[in-house]
């Protein structure tokens, strides 16, 4: 490492968790500081907390636990923009040379933090948190999980790792790249993916929430995969091309079958039941084909319209000016 001091940032996004700030910054605080003194003497930490328009008593209890630990940074949202537009925001705000972005509830445990930077200072430009299994999961959410997982690495350039959450380590190189990055539609572990580097991993197990509950339903999460998936691939869009010519061949054949069979019969009129049956399956597939087309139609106007991905109100009490233009 260079003789620089190290500052190690953490980036936590939080929404209405007013119960799991505490417990959070005892846990997180100590493993913070183990990692610090394993970087050297002199090394720092700071504690990002991204406020993503919480309604309860968040942002009380994290702007009191600023006046006791310096510490701490408080970054407001104006409103609730999801926890990929809070972690942007975060890795907008922290000054580290590496970034650790991990969940306030304690479902990544702190401690890992440590072995990540230990391997960041190995060389590794990422360290990737990786879940040893899923066990504290409903099976709903785990057959979820496998589908995505599949349907994402089947068709994205880049694979992502199917166990791998946003806890992970950061090095300033790379979150200089991903603060640069134009898009609005963030999905963030297919981003951690698509810039390389030479990344590690650690492994863990991912604990039960300490307390309040998950902010994702399969509604949210459903819209999740689909952002996740349009903006990595094209696929979806260009398969069309070939079900379209596969589907004309077969009417090609069928055409010269019944033809054929007109001839030999007479018979011109049979079929009420194919003609249903042809005309419903290609108007399904029509609509289906519209509708992926849409999904991406709709992300591209999101895209034009250029809007931030968040705004931030305050900056550790004080008045934000500008929207950030990263985003
Ligand atoms: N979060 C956020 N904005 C949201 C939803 C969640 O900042 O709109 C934060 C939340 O406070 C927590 C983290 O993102 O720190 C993970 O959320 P959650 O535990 O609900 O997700 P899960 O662990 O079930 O994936
Ligand atoms: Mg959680």
């Amino acid at each position: 490492m260079p003789l620089t001091q190290i500052l190690l940032s953490l980036v936590v996004p939080v929404f209405n968790e007013e119960a799991a700030i505490a417990p959070f910054l005892a846990r997180a605080g100590a493993a913070i500081e183990g990692a610090c003194r394993r970087v050297g003497p002199g090394t720092t930490y700071e504690i990002v907390f991204v406020d993503d328009g919480s309604t309860d008593a968040t942002a009380a209890i994290l702007t009191a636990a600023r006046t006791q630990r310096s510490e701490i940074e408080v970054v407001c949202l104006s409103r609730n923009f999801g926890k990929d537009a809070a972690l942007a925001a975060g890795l907008r705000h922290a000054r580290g040379h590496a970034v650790i972005p991990i969940d306030v509830d304690l479902q990544d445990p702190p401690e890992v933090i440590e072995e990540m930077v230990a391997l960041w200072m190995a060389g590794a430009v990422i360290v990737n948190g990786v879940r040893r299994g899923r066990e504290v999961d409903t099976l709903m959410k785990r057959l979820t999980a496998w589908g995505f997982y599949g349907v994402y690495n089947r068709f994205a350039d880049q694979g992502i790792a199917s166990n791998a959450g946003d806890f992970r380590l950061l090095d300033r190189q790379v979150v200089d790249i991903l603060n640069t990055l134009p898009e609005r539609s963030r999905f963030m572990k297919g981003l951690f993916s698509w810039v390389g580097f030479r990344q590690a991993e650690v492994q863990f197990v991912r604990e039960r929430r300490q307390t309040g509950q998950t902010k994702w339903r399969y509604w949210r999460l459903w819209n999740f995969a689909l952002d996740g998936l349009t903006g990595s691939t094209t696929a979806p869009l260009r398969v069309w091309t070939y079900i379209g010519l596969t589907v004309a061949g077969f009417a090609i054949l069928y055409g010269v079958a019944l033809i054929g069979l007109t001839l030999a019969t007479g018979n011109a009129v049979p079929g009420y039941p194919s003609i249903m049956v042809t005309m419903l399956f290609l108007g399904g597939l029509n609509l289906l084909s519209l509708g992926i087309m849409g999904e991406y139609v709709g992300r591209i106007a999101a895209e034009v319209r250029g809007r931030p991905l968040y705004l931030v109100r305050d900056v550790n009490g004080e008045r934000a000016r500008l929207p950030e233009q990263d985003t």
